[in-house]
């Protein structure tokens, strides 16, 4: 029998049940035990639904409250001292480190949370210290789950990060010099214990994840392997569960010597096998004798409906040089990246809904090619025509297939990727055009999403109010951002983004060749879950997008209107994109949309437009090489295809959530972008050396504070980063501005920040 697997389900239920509960709690509107309890009712419900299914392998410990990787982090007390001396409760501590704590006297900043590898899911950076310990929670969370999941009656396999990737996936404290793998050692008897306590508690098999696996490895990190599962593989069987080694996200090809020295005694091995199904036959010649593979088929990270004729013609390969013993047909990843259940779409036509398989279905599509493989494709006749025949509607819909925007797509010349003049020539004429001060501040793009600004916009959807009432509204919202802007004395305004859900969707939902969804919401980190919507067709701009609400601030505006778009990478990575066609295509033709709006939002008067390209790093292949070089190229052609289209006296702004730079430096030079708006509150200044070290030209703004977190800074504290910032640029080249748009913040912290803010760049002007 070839059994089916999850690698894992999403967390926030199916009305973002999770969000709103710990919403509720760190509001002080939900009791501890509350929460805890509907976190309970969370797991039941999604172990229920896969063995309903019948998924023959369903996860446990995949759950986690605001992070998988920070429930390890607590697990293991790898806390940082400033967490755990005021001796918060254990649940408190953990959003702490999550989410930063200023309540009580007690004031510390959230730790560092970066991209879970190629994927929009942020997970807590483990960040350890030089004199690093670690200890076992006494009923550590893994063993808890799997008990309670056993109370109710279903087994389930403990999923648990391996403590390679734990230390890898980490970094030293600030200030602090450990390099973390050098902690193996200390971390592998944690590992163990745990282990010990899972079998214990009845764990035949427990999913341990090594997705670094898909990266190309130092050898420090690829020679931990041996030491790390030498010990852990020693345990199974007798004192400890058996190992299914799971990796994602890419191929471990490159990696296959690790497999060899480290890997074989594991009792399975996952692959995914919808990113790189080539890798099939080479893993398979690289298995232990008795080793059993995982094939990742169905795909974790999108919402196509699987081709079942493809996904079983993989795993009968696999079965005919393995046998159906050794076989497990499995998600490609966790489903966390996928939402909950189409079955809440209650607006997507049927056409197109046919197409979709969302996590509660794709459980479904496991169980069933596990059972067409084991039982024969006519055990599952009626479900694989009906399969069949959605992927045939899918492939000649006109839905899919718009010949204007092919045309246009061919007409696209090389001079349309440049801007008519060098920077130096540009910033002559912006610098009259919108005279600007030294160290200019200006803030990403959106303010406080209020609660009023949901309601209207909901009452909005749902025809509540009329058009002109809700226009009426936003305009009310912008009048209001403006004042606050003055108040504040910034210098480049924004109009607030009140109209925008989410910077993806919002386009998306006036974009030709798309569909949105209602309820497909994705955690993107902690509480914070977006909507993506889904690429189904040729993309194209039926009508301006953003111009009306833009021209509208800029005629209530004494100060520059900073113009706001998504970038044509980020449209594109914060959608689900089609499988059907190459993503360098459905870039461009985001990339000659967006062009269009930029234009059309210069001709209204707009004449500093920031395109926002927060996912251009995602986006970047997890392996450096060619592929990575190929990616960058259409990625940067798409932006600069999107912006050239100004004068010089334009000035074009973009903005990355992040400051790691050094890998790709080239490829941000050559996006052209007047000023870069980017993440470096949380990260070091040193990151900032790649500019000088480059002779970057253009301006700058590092962000001086982390929006992700409630928690003001003090305007010494905003010096302070600043002269940091100093080390590395020059005076003339910076902005001060915030790390991210501010719309997850309340009014009074942001107020209090940017007033902070303000006074700290007026104090710099006064210097130099
Ligand atoms: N302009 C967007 C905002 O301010 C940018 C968001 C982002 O970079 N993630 O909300
Ligand atoms: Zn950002």
């Amino acid at each position: 029998m070839v059994q089916s697997a999850v690698l894992g389900f999403p967390r926030m239920g199916r009305l973002r049940d999770l969000k709103k509960a710990n919403e509720a709690y760190w509001g002080g509107k939900l009791s501890r035990e509350d929460l805890l309890a509907e976190g309970k009712r969370l797991r039941l419900e999604h172990w229920k639904i896969q063995k309903d299914a019948g998924v023959d392998i369903i996860p446990s410990n995949d759950f986690a409250y605001y992070d998988h990787v920070l429930d390890h982090i607590q697990m293991f007390n790898a806390i940082p001292e400033r967490y755990s001396k005021d001796s918060l409760h254990e649940l408190d501590q953990y959003f702490a480190m999550g989410r930063g704590h200023q309540k009580d006297g007690i004031d510390v900043p959230s730790l560092e949370m970066v991209k879970w590898f190629d994927s929009n899911y942020h997970y807590v950076k483990p960040t350890l210290q030089d004199n690093q310990t670690f200890k076992l929670a006494a009923d550590p969370k893994p063993v808890r789950e799997f008990k309670e999941a056993k109370e109710a009656g279903i087994t389930t396999r403990p999923v648990l990060v391996g403590p390679v990737s734990f230390l890898a996936l980490g970094k030293a404290d600030r200030g602090q010099s450990v390099d973390p793998i050098s902690l193996l050692d200390k971390l592998l008897p944690v590992y163990e214990q745990l282990l010990k306590q899972l079998k214990e508690a009845g764990a035949e098999t427990v999913q341990i994840d090594e997705p670094v696996l898909v990266f190309d490895l130092p050898a420090k990190i690829k020679q931990a392997f041996k030491p790390a599962y030498e010990k852990l593989t020693a345990l199974q069987g007798s004192a400890g569960p058996q190992l299914a080694v799971s990796t994602y996200f890419g191929d471990i090809v490159h990696n296959l010597d690790v497999v060899d020295s480290a890997l074989k005694n594991a009792y399975a091995l996952h692959v995914d096998l919808v990113r790189n199904p080539e890798q099939l036959n080479e893993v398979i010649a690289h298995l232990g004798d008795k080793q059993i593979l995982s094939a990742g088929v169905v795909d974790g990270r999108n919402i196509w409906k699987t081709n079942f004729k493809k996904a079983i013609e993989v795993v009968e390969t696999a079965v005919q040089k393995l046998g159906k013993e050794r076989v497990l047909v499995a998600t490609s990843s966790s489903l966390l990246h996928t939402p909950h259940t189409l079955a809440s779409e209650k607006k997507l036509d049927e056409e197109v809904r046919d197409w979709f398989s969302f996590a509660s279905e794709k459980v479904h599509e496991v169980a069933l090619i596990a059972k067409a493989v084991s039982n024969g494709p006519d055990s599952v006749r009626e479900q694989l025509e009906a399969n069949a025949k959605s992927m045939q509607s899918r492939a000649t819909s006109k839905r899919t297939n718009n010949p204007e925007v092919k045309k246009r797509q061919e007409a696209v010349t090389a001079a349309m990727h440049n801007r008519q003049s060098a920077f130096d020539t540009r910033y002559a004429q912006q610098k009259t055009h919108l005279s600007l001060p030294k160290f200019p501040t200006t803030t990403i793009g959106s303010f406080p999403q209020t609660q009023d600004i949901r309601i209207q916009r909901n009452k909005f959807t749902k025809g509540e109010i009329t058009p002109k009432e809700y226009e009426e509204f936003i305009e009310k919202e912008i009048r209001d951002v403006i004042a606050i802007q003055d108040e504040l004395d910034l210098d480049v305004y924004v109009h607030g983004e009140p109209e925008r859900n989410d910077m993806v969707q919002y386009f998306g939902e006036r974009l030709d060749g798309y569909v949105f969804t209602t309820h497909a919401w994705v955690q993107s980190y902690g509480s914070r879950c977006v909507r993506p919507p889904i690429i189904v067709g040729d993309v194209s701009r039926p009508e301006p997008m953003t111009v009306k609400e833009s021209k509208y601030a800029a005629s209530v505006s004494k100060k520059p209107m900073k113009g706001m778009l998504t970038g044509p990478i980020t449209c594109l990575r914060w959608s689900f994109p089609r499988d059907d066609v190459h993503q360098s295509v459905q870039a461009q033709q985001l990339a000659l949309a967006l062009r269009d709006e930029v234009v059309d939002l210069e001709a209204a008067g707009i004449y500093v437009i920031q395109v926002d390209e927060p996912a251009l790093r995602e986006g970047l292949p997890l392996r450096s090489g060619s592929e990575r070089e190929k990616y960058l190229s259409w990625a940067v052609d798409s932006f600069k295809l999107s912006t050239a289209g100004v004068q010089d006296s334009t000035q074009i702004h973009s903005h990355f959530c992040y400051s790691e730079f050094q890998d790709f430096f080239h490829a941000i030079a050559a996006l052209d972008a007047d000023v870069l708006s980017i993440e470096n509150s949380k990260s070091d200044a040193k990151l900032l050396k790649v500019f000088i070290d480059e002779a970057y030209p253009r301006h700058i703004g590092p962000g001086v504070y982390d929006i992700h977190s409630p928690r003001v800074p003090s305007e010494q504290e905003i010096k302070d980063r600043v002269e940091e910032m100093l080390q590395y640029l020059k005076p003339e080249q910076l902005w001060i501005n915030p790390d991210c748009g501010l719309k997850t913040r309340q009014w009074k912290e942001t107020k209090a920040a940017l007033t902070n803010l303000v006074n700290a760049a007026k104090f710099f002007r006064e210097k130099y």
